[in-house]
């Protein structure tokens, strides 16, 4: 029998995909190698943004089709809202929640999605990393936060912090096999451990994991500015295996709109950050998330934006055009900026961003940086350097895949550097 797993979403999405592969395999599963070939199809959902959710439905016709002439069996899981799964339920043949997966074999085998909530099984399941030298090591789940836009803290629960003797020994084992990058995973790193009075804090696992004696790079996402402390930045300093690069979200650069979102900060104070961390290390790469039309947002409300866009000057912006998720504070609000308008402003801070990313690249140019190279595709050799920087290098095929590999840049534009081996 075999499996395809259709993951949407973001990293954690993905790190849910591996350790789904794992426990299909301890059943006699193997990975099919294209959908149509698979006997079953798991999908790891994002309820997020709405955008996943279409392409759900878009894809559920099809499998339908298949089920009339074929055996097919479609399981749903990963971040799904109760509404989603709702509608989910009627057209799949399993919707289960993602903590239980341990208990995947049974539900496959009887096709019910009644189980003992057991999140500290899901993290002891041993993932089948999708790369053999880069790993997402997740830390905790879930989230307190409530963001009044975001499904998150409905579908992923509460805060769980995962032992930290648990998430060394997964970093030491993978470091032992030679993997080169760890991205600690979580939706809101700083506050790993506030569930448990006797686990470390995050600066703390930052620490440890630096200790390890290898060489590799550290990454970790996500960041969330209400609670990004002195600490954590001193850490960038110390820290000699963290990258030079920086995700944190602003979401808004209006302090009106943040109090509706219930960001708990001010731009003011994001700002303050990132003049600190940069104070320190001048060459990070700093990116952020971003929601433009928020319910009620006015256009002087998104100038706040655009003028934040102007005084922190991005090397990198996910901008999402705002979404109602059903059940959110936010979804009570009217969702009153026309779709034309969101796109316009999307434009807009795309534009700004373009500008500002060039400028950043432009700094590499005759440079010499290190990459880790992922990929080689007809002659070229690719890979992103610590600053998470895409780098392209004209090279003939060589066993780099894997490798730190140092590279004299030529060339940028504002999305990618390119250059030729040093
Ligand atoms: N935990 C992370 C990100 C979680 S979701 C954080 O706190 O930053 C990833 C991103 O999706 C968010 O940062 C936000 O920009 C976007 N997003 C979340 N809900 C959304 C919605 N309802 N509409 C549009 N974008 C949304
Ligand atoms: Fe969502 Fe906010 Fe939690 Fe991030 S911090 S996951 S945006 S609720």
């Amino acid at each position: 029998m075999k499996y395809h797993i259709w993951s949407l979403g973001c990293q954690m999405n993905m790190s849910d995909a591996e350790r789904i592969a794992t426990t299909l395999e301890s059943i006699n599963y193997t990975p099919a190698s294209t959908e149509k070939e698979a006997d079953l199809i798991v999908v790891v959902s994002c309820s997020v943004r709405q955008s996943a959710i279409d392409r759900i439905h878009g894809k559920i016709r099809n499998w339908n089709l298949r089920k009339t002439k074929e055996p097919l069996v479609t399981v749903l899981t990963g971040c799904v809202l109760d509404e989603d799964r709702l509608a989910f339920k009627k057209v799949f043949d399993l919707v289960f929640d993602i903590e239980n997966l341990a208990q995947l074999p049974a539900m496959l085998a009887d096709k019910t999605a009644e189980a003992e909530k057991e999140i500290e099984n899901y993290f002891k399941i041993i993932p089948r990393y999708t790369s053999a030298f880069q790993a997402f090591v997740p830390i905790m789940t879930g989230c307190n936060n409530f963001c009044s836009y975001c499904a998150v803290p409905y579908v992923r629960g509460r805060e769980y912090s995962r032992p930290h003797t648990e998430i060394i020994a997964e970093v030491r084992t993978l470091l032992k096999n030679g993997y080169k990058e760890i991205t600690l995973l979580g939706q809101n790193v700083n506050s790993y451990g506030n569930d448990n009075p006797k686990e470390i804090t995050f600066p703390e696992l930052v620490q440890l994991v630096n200790d390890e004696s290898d060489d590799f790079w550290l990454r970790y996402i996500t960041s969330h500015p209400k609670d990004m402390s002195d600490e954590l930045i001193k850490k960038f300093i110390q820290a000699s295996k963290l990258t030079d690069y920086l995700h944190l979200p602003l979401q808004s650069g209006s302090n009106e709109i943040l109090k509706k979102m219930n960001r708990h900060y001010i731009y003011e104070h994001y700002k303050k950050l990132i003049e600190k961390v940069r104070a320190e290390k001048p060459d990070i790469a700093i990116s952020t998330d971003i929601i433009v039309g928020f319910p009620g947002e006015t256009n002087e409300q998104f100038m706040h934006t655009v003028r934040a866009f102007e005084e922190i000057k991005y090397d990198m912006a996910y901008i999402s055009q705002y979404s109602p998720r059903s059940g959110t504070a936010a979804a009570k609000l009217e969702d009153d900026v026309p779709k034309p308008e969101k796109k316009h402003r999307e434009k807009v801070l795309t534009d700004i961003l373009a500008k500002t990313a060039l400028k950043h690249n432009k700094k590499y140019l005759d440079k010499e940086v290190t990459i880790l190279a992922d990929r080689y595709q007809k002659g070229v050799l690719f890979g992103r350097s610590g600053s998470f920087k895409l780098v392209a290098v004209k090279t003939e095929p060589r066993d780099l895949i894997g490798k730190f590999v140092k590279v004299k840049i030529t060339d940028a534009n504002a999305w990618a550097l390119t250059g030729e081996m040093a």
